[in-house]
């Protein structure tokens, strides 16, 4: 409760810096953007500015007209006092130059009568060196209003756009640099217009054209560059499987014939579309990696006993890398190192420059690093991945789940902190996380996803409780105690009931998770919702908590359905067959995140039985 208030306080800092009681600014030499309700400087940017620039001139626009009532004039001629907007003669003449400037990152500085936020930006229908995109300009001017206006962008949609009112709007003297703590930051989420404008507002991306500045493509592909046809015709190929039983679509990797057919048609698919920067030669999905005896002799035990193929993979990884590579020098391979193949070779060998790693634990999807086993290894994996591969990327589920039947999921923080840490510390250029779209309860754990791909080593602890009273304002608290039961109840379950190592469902809502987990929490969620509520006076904080009331509505019908609770038993959201129909039918309010739609549409829970 009381570190809530603190942090409100805290939050009203950039409001005290423009209140109306200030000094009159050129005493300071602050920039007065505006004043007595009338615009007192104008956006800048030159003519032929990139889209994004063009859009940070937008964005900067609209968010001061909401926050004060007056809309700056924009203009393609300098015309101080004014806000500039990317590189252009006069941020040059103001000493601000972006040729040594990092892709995506910005300068905001405050300078004579204007203030400057000028990043590097790539030109329209052009990409970085690396395939991606650069937008600093438009990524300065977010964290412009940020500062400045104090905005936050805490879940999709109107609902989630946080624009504190300024009668007087001054921008103080400043001079910041940023630039993003990885190349390339995407979360995986379902894609309507309103979701990747929340990602790009937060400076990450929901598809790897918009992640940033380095294209990234190590997706399963073996199925697509090696085809079915050509594997029916050369049977000896195929993979001895410790599974004939099961379909197998994996090759061997050490049959020379085999490797030099998937080479071939790799360097074609290079051939034929000059615009990716990387394309992927990773296995299909699945672990029934080649046995046969040339293999064999590279199959070793992992630290948990279990089998790792990862140096056959590895081994023909650079095979690959070393025969396209005179073909198409300046392409990189994505190389997916998950399952079988996600722990490094016990020895040390030289990977090829052109490969780019992509490391997906897959023993840590579904909050496997509560796990102490998998915890205490972390660093030293990274680390171990890091020394051989010379370019490294992240891949995983960490705090993902199938939510079945809108079960609610919470942030995990520590893990947050223990993840984000680590991936910095030991050079990784890319993060890609899959998150739950649900936004009834997925915003916490989104946002401060989103806010750690831009700055690794982001204060966690700060930042959720952040989110916690913007979104929820007076039932921040009562939420916040909803979320950490969820959090503590996964946290020993994982630790406590699950067996150690990694099994088909570990990430999944199932059985045994909604009788450990859910059904003890639900009386408990019920009651701190109502406090949440009850304390609530802010319109929109009590809409948010409603979000997320409604869900634990869908989800109490969901386990009523699947016989996990009596017909006549009510374990705090239950609601009539009429009243649910009825409440089922109701449209998603206008200006809320997209958040009815995923309860509609969510899986059943499986049945009791
Ligand atoms: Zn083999």
């Amino acid at each position: 409760m009381k570190a809530i208030y603190i942090l409100t306080s805290l939050l009203l800092v950039p409001l005290l810096l423009v209140s109306a009681d200030e000094p009159p600014a050129s005493v300071t030499g602050d920039l007065v953007v505006v004043a007595k309700g009338s615009p007192a400087c104008s956006l800048y940017y030159e003519p032929g500015a990139p889209k994004s620039v063009r859009l940070a001139a937008d964005e900067i626009q609209r968010v001061i007209r909401l926050a004060t009532g007056s809309s700056l004039p924009v203009f393609t001629e300098p015309r101080p006092p004014m806000i500039c907007l990317g590189d252009c003669a006069a941020a040059r003449a103001a000493g601000v130059a972006v040729e040594a400037m990092a892709d995506e990152s910005f300068q905001i500085v405050t300078h004579g009568h204007s203030v400057f936020i000028v990043g590097k930006d790539t030109t329209d229908g052009r990409t970085t060196r690396r395939g991606g995109l650069s937008k600093g300009t438009l990524f300065g001017a977010y964290a412009f209003l940020e500062r400045v206006v104090g905005v936050r962008w805490i879940m999709p949609g109107e609902l989630g756009e946080i624009i504190p009112h300024h009668d007087r709007l001054v921008v103080p003297p400043m001079n910041i640099m940023e630039a993003p703590s990885f190349a390339f930051r995407q979360l995986e989420l379902g894609d309507p217009p309103v979701v990747r404008q929340w990602a790009l507002r937060n400076r990450v991306g929901t598809q790897p054209g918009d992640a940033g500045a380095l294209w990234v493509d190590a997706n399963h592909s073996w199925n697509e560059l090696m085809p079915q046809a050509i594997r029916d015709s050369h049977p000896d190929w195929a993979a001895v499987s410790l599974y004939p039983e099961k379909p197998n679509y994996k090759f061997c990797t050490r049959n020379a014939d085999a490797v030099a057919a998937f080479t071939k048609s790799l360097t074609q698919k290079f051939d034929r579309d000059h615009s990716p920067f990387m394309m992927s030669a990773s296995p299909s999905d699945g672990q029934s990696f080649c046995h046969c005896d040339r293999c064999k002799v590279h199959i070793t035990l992992n630290s948990h006993g279990k089998e790792s193929t990862t140096r056959n993979l590895l081994d023909f990884y650079n095979e690959v890398a070393r025969a396209v590579a005179p073909f198409h020098p300046d392409r990189m391979i994505g190389a997916l190192v998950y399952g079988a193949n996600e722990y490094p070779p016990a020895e040390m060998l030289e990977l090829d420059k052109h490969l780019f790693i992509e490391w997906a634990p897959l023993d840590l999807y579904g909050l496997g690093l509560y796990k102490k086993g998998y915890r205490d290894q972390f660093d030293q994996l990274a680390q171990s991945w890091h020394r051989i591969a010379p370019n490294l990327g992240y891949s995983n589920y960490l705090h993902w789940h199938r939510s079945r039947g809108c079960a609610p999921l919470a942030p995990a923080p520590e893990l947050m902190k223990l993840e984000f840490a680590t991936l910095k510390k030991h050079g990784i250029q890319s993060v890609r996380e899959a998150v739950e779209s649900n936004w009834a309860y997925a915003g916490p754990n989104n946002w401060l996803l989103a806010r750690l791909m831009w700055t690794a080593n982001a204060d966690v602890d700060a930042l959720y409780r952040e989110w916690l009273t913007l979104a929820y304002a007076e039932g921040g608290d009562a939420m916040g105690r909803v979320y950490a039961l969820i959090d503590t109840a996964f946290r020993e379950f994982k630790q406590q009931e699950e067996q150690f190592h990694y099994a088909t469902g570990r990430y999944d809502i199932d059985k045994l998770k909604i009788q450990k987990i859910y059904l003890s929490l639900l009386p408990r969620i019920h009651t701190l919702c109502q406090e949440a509520l009850a304390k609530v006076n802010d319109q929109r904080a009590k809409q948010r908590i409603s979000l997320f009331v409604d869900n634990m509505k869908f989800f109490h019908r969901e386990l009523r359905r699947a016989r996990y609770v009596r017909a006549d038993e009510d374990l705090g959201f239950a609601l009539s067959d009429e009243e649910f129909e009825r409440f089922a039918a109701s449209p998603e309010a206008p200006g809320s995140p997209p958040a009815k739609y995923f309860m509609r549409r969510a899986e059943p829970l499986p049945p009791f039985e």
